[in-house]
């Protein structure tokens, strides 16, 4: 993950460092390559060119030219603008409602809502919030139920039994009312993907939305998808009021493009990414940091 990226945009870093003086030139070349760098990362092209355009706005506003140091000066910019492409800051869950705060995940088969239902529950333990329940509304793979349950006992929480011959919206309202009664913190609602992005599976989870009245809506995207997660991450974010995204697999080798996108085009935040198949293999996603990772 940003092996790539992050050799190409050393290489600029090394060569901008080099300079005692940069000419404006000097700099429209070093933004070309880091332009060519970012597209073939799959970063989209709408968030490239606004990252450059400012880029340059600030490059040659802020005399880069006329510093002592201007080569650590640009690429303190682009450090700068990559992280606030990112979302500058971790974004924190959020507990804010009367417990038990309902958490909905969303996303399609396979990018790892399940794995991650579980990955959170050592998340929101970590907050201090104690007891969790989980449960799936997904009526449509028999496993799936049976795997989150399995993700529930590894992960030491509890787990509400469903069945696929239940209604999504019976099941979420009567796991809802459990921990109600049972004085749970935290209710983590597994929903079922599709392979594509489809109007009934957009409907279903429309109205599991409506009826849970989650605080957080974590749209959960495969960063290996590239440009298509961030696709799918806007096909979901302008059906549902998202509250943030966890892109998994960057343990993989994924380019990154989606990681340095996704933001920007939702306008959501991601607030954990995946980096493994184990329930440990997720961490908070802090854009700063991943900014310098990048420029190595
Ligand atoms: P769901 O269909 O969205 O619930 O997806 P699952 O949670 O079943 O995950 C699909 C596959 O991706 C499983 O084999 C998971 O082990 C794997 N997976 C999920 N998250 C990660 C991750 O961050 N890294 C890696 N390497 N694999 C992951």
């Amino acid at each position: 993950m940003f092996d790539n990226l992050s050799q190409r945009l050393g290489a600029v870093v090394k060569n901008l460092r080099g300079q005692g003086r940069l000419t404006e030139s000097n700099i429209q070349d070093a933004l070309r390559e880091v332009r060519v760098a970012l597209l073939e990362a799959d970063v989209a092209l709408p968030v490239v060119r606004d990252f450059i355009a400012r880029v340059k706005e600030r490059a040659l506003g802020q005399d880069v030219l006329s510093s002592l140091t201007p080569g650590q000066m640009l690429i303190g910019i682009v450090q700068k603008e990559l992280a606030a492409l990112m979302g500058e800051q971790a974004a924190p869950l959020s507990f804010a409602a009367q417990p038990p705060v309902v958490y909905l995940m969303a996303g399609l088969q396979g990018a790892g809502k399940t794995t991650s239902s579980g990955k959170l529950v050592r998340m929101i333990r970590a907050q201090g919030k104690k007891k969790v329940l989980l449960v799936s509304c997904d009526v449509y793979r028999p496993a799936a139920i049976e795997q989150l349950k399995t993700v529930a006992a590894q992960a030491e929480a509890d787990f509400f039994p469903s069945s696929p011959d239940q209604k999504p919206l019976d099941i979420a309202l009567a796991a809802l009312d459990y921990a109600r009664r049972h004085f749970f913190d935290v209710l983590i609602v597994d929903t079922a993907g599709r392979l594509h992005v489809d109007e009934a599976m957009m409907q279903e989870i429309r109205e599991l939305h409506a009826a849970l009245k989650p605080v957080e809506t974590l749209f959960v995207v495969d960063a290996m998808q590239g440009q298509d997660a961030v696709n799918t991450a806007k096909a979901f974010g302008d059906a549902l009021p998202l509250t943030g995204i966890i892109l998994t697999k960057l343990d993989g080798d994924a380019r990154g493009g989606a990681a340095l996108s996704v933001r920007q085009i939702t306008g959501k935040p991601i607030k954990f990414v995946g980096v493994g198949e184990k329930l440990s293999g997720i961490e908070v996603f802090h854009p700063e940091r991943m900014a310098s990772r990048i420029l190595g």
